[in-house]
C-alpha cells in the first residue's frame, strides 16, 4: 500500500484528498501537515471518525513520522516551494496541485528530483475535463489566430490568474497574434492581462469553484471552449491516478496530459 502524507490537508483541496485516499484500498493515508488546527486528527477534520493521526505543523518531522513515500500539496503559492524542497530532499516522492510554481521554479525542481532520486508529478489542474479543454484549446490555436481567456473561480483564491489560464496561454500563446490591439481603456484593467501573447480575464465570485472559457475569434464566427469544476471532487481521479504512478514515473512530469497520454 502506497504511504500518503497530505500538506494543506485542512483546506478546501486537502480534505477532499484525505477523503480520496481514505477510500481507496491501494493508498494509504499516514500522515497530515497543515499550519492551522495543529495537534487535531485529520479523520475528525474530514469529518469521518478519529484515525489517530495528528495534524503536525512541521512538514520535515511529519514526513519522518509518516514513514511517507509520496507528498501531495494543496496549500499556498507561497510555501509550495519550500515544502517541494523539503520532500524531495528527504527523497519523497511529490504530487503537487498548489499554482504558482513558474518556469525557473520548474527547473529547480527538475534539478532536485535528480539529485535526491525522487519524482513530482505537478498538475495546475487534475481535472480531466481541463487538460482536454486545455488540448482543444491548441488544435484551435493552429488554425484560429486570436483568442482570449476567462477564469472563474472562489473568492478566496489565492492568486490570478489561475495556474490552468496560464498554462493555457504557455500551450496556445505561440501560435496567437502578438500584443492583441486594446484601444483605450477608460477603465484600467478593463481589458484583462496579457502573458505569451493571450489576454486573460479572472472573474473572483461567492458560488464559483473553478471554470475557465478559452475564446476564439474569427471573421464572422465564434469558438468556445469551456470546463467547469462545480465540485472539487472533479480534481479526485486525476490526483488518485498520479499518486499510483508517480513512483514509476522518473524526474519532473508537468501537466496530467503526460500521464494520461492525450
Ligand atoms: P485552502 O482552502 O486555502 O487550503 C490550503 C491549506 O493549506 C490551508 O489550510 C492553509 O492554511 C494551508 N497552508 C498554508 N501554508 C501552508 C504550509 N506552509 N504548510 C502546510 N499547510 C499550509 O486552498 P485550496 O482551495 O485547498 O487550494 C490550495 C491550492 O491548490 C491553491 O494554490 C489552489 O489554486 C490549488 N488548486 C489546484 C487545483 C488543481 O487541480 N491543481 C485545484 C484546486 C485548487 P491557511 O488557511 O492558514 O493559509
Amino acid at each position: 500500500m502506497l504511504k500518503v502524507l497530505v500538506s494543506g490537508a485542512c483546506g478546501k483541496m486537502g480534505r477532499e484528498v484525505c477523503k480520496a485516499i481514505l477510500s481507496d484500498p491501494e493508498v494509504k493515508l499516514t500522515g497530515a501537515v497543515d499550519v492551522v488546527a495543529k495537534g487535531a486528527d485529520i479523520g475528525e477534520i474530514v469529518q469521518l471518525q478519529p484515525l489517530n493521526i495528528l495534524i503536525r505543523d512541521n512538514l520535515k518531522e511529519a514526513l519522518k513520522k509518516s514513514d511517507a513515500e509520496i507528498m501531495v500539496d494543496f496549500t499556498h503559492p507561497d510555501a509550495v516551494m519550500n515544502n517541494i524542497i523539503t520532500a524531495l530532499e528527504s527523497g519523497v516522492h511529490v504530487v503537487v496541485g498548489t499554482t504558482g510554481i513558474d518556469e525557473k521554479d520548474l527547473k529547480r525542481i527538475a534539478e532536485l528530483c535528480k539529485t535526491y532520486r525522487a519524482n513530482a508529478v505537478i498538475a495546475p489542474n487534475f481535472a480531466i475535463g481541463a487538460v482536454l479543454m486545455m488540448k482543444m484549446a491548441k488544435i484551435a490555436s493552429k488554425v484560429m489566430d486570436d483568442v482570449e481567456i476567462i477564469e472563474l473561480h472562489h473568492p478566496e483564491k489565492a492568486d490570478s490568474p489561475s495556474g490552468t489560464a496560464m498554462k493555457t496561454a504557455e500551450i496556445i500563446g505561440e501560435n496567437m497574434n502578438s500584443n492583441p490591439k486594446t484601444g483605450k481603456e477608460a477603465v484600467e484593467n478593463v481589458r484583462g492581462g496579457c502573458y505569451k501573447k493571450v489576454r486573460i480575464h479572472s472573474v473572483r465570485l461567492p458560488g464559483l469553484v473553478a471554470h475557465q472559457k478559452v475564446i476564439f475569434g474569427g471573421k464572422g464566427q465564434t469558438l468556445t471552449i469551456s470546463h467547469d469544476s462545480i465540485d472539487r471532487s472533479s480534481f479526485m481521479p486525476g490526483v488518485m491516478l498520479s499518486i499510483k504512478k508517480v513512483k514509476e514515473i522518473k524526474g519532473l512530469t508537468y501537466g496530467l496530459e503526460s500521464i494520461l497520454s492525450i
